[in-house]
């Protein structure tokens, strides 16, 4: 978006991260927002050096993604069968063009390799076997994603699965289940705006924590993990993916922008999401105004945000109830 007119000033370039909704336990507050701050830094250099939005949002989602405390490059969580598969997608809201990879193992920044699949391919998603042969030609990183603590929180899932206590998997059917178990949270997000007026938008996941192997999340998928659109603003979303697929969450968050601010339209659609069908979701939202938002029906949601003015770093925003 380009303001050519002298009395039509483009908005202060900003950056907003999340680090993930969830539970966030007290003794990872510190780790987590220290890791929004540096993430929201990394991105806003980025706007500060007049780079894009697009370069901005990719650069604080490869931050978080090296920092294990997220569930996102090294860290992921891990799957049924104690594996490790990451989605990541990017979009850009000048020209609608975006991408996701899913499935994608052993990489170290899957962000870095959805920027391939949208810069250098026709296509919009990419997964599995080809989407690492694609990393592997763009020369990026390999990595072993695993740390510790997933392993720990793997097994005491498993634990957890075996009596009924995991919710957002009541509805998969025991004989899968057990032919999988047999054998054997939280995504990051960016958005941003520039100094030229384009937004962007950016995710990264392991995907929730015992999921199917072969499951891919919103964070993929254009129109639920995220979207952006000059026209409106930019939104990423957390929480259970297939409740932000089902709902196409952060498109429906950019279609309120057009005539809304930020704040209205992220609770808006997580008082609907909360309504519609119960599980455990949030969003940030940033209008083209620069105007931003955090809003989760989840206990907390770890973010920052950075424009020329400072920064701020919480581990809540507006919490919604339906
Ligand atoms: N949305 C991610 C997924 O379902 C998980 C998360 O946000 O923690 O894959």
């Amino acid at each position: 978006m380009h303001y050519r007119s002298a009395k039509v000033r483009p908005p202060k370039p900003i950056i907003i991260v999340h680090g993930g909704a969830g539970d966030w336990p007290s003794e990872l507050h510190k780790q987590g927002l220290r890791g929004v701050r540096i993430a929201a830094h990394r991105g806003f250099r980025v706007l500060s050096k007049q780079g894009s939005a697009l370069d901005a949002v990719e650069a604080g989602i490869v931050a978080m993604e090296d920092n294990p405390v997220f569930n996102a490059g090294r860290g992921s969580t891990l799957n049924l069968v104690g594996e490790i598969e990451t989605d990541a997608a990017i979009m850009d809201g000048r020209t609608l063009q975006g991408a996701g990879v899913a499935l994608l193992r052993d990489i170290k920044n899957p962000i870095k390799v959805a920027r391939i699949v949208m810069d250098k391919t026709d296509h919009v998603l990419i997964a599995g076997a080809a989407a690492r042969q694609l990393a592997l030609a763009g020369g990026l990183a390999k990595s072993d994603l695993r740390v510790s603590k997933r392993v720990k929180a793997w097994k005491e899932g498993l634990h957890k699965l075996k009596n009924n206590k995991v919710q957002y998997l009541s509805g998969t059917s025991p004989e899968i289940l057990h032919r999988f178990l047999a054998k054997s949270s939280d995504t990051v997000g960016a958005l941003a705006l520039d100094n030229d007026g384009d937004v962007a938008a950016a995710c990264s996941t392991g995907g929730v924590s015992l999921k199917l192997p072969g499951r891919i999340g919103d964070s993929a998928v254009l129109g639920a993990g995220l979207y952006a659109d000059n026209k409106s603003g930019a939104a990423t979303a957390t929480g259970i993916g297939e409740q932000a697929m089902r709902l196409v969450i952060s498109k429906a968050a950019c279609d309120l922008m057009r005539h809304r601010k930020a704040v209205s339209a992220a609770t808006k659609v997580i008082r609907y999401s909360t309504r519609a069908l119960g599980l455990g979701t949030g969003l940030i939202a940033l209008d083209r105004l620069g105007r931003y938002a955090v809003a989760h029906n989840t206990r907390n949601l770890c973010w920052a945000a950075r424009t020329v003015d400072g920064s701020t770093a919480k581990m809540f925003g507006t919490r919604v109830r339906s």
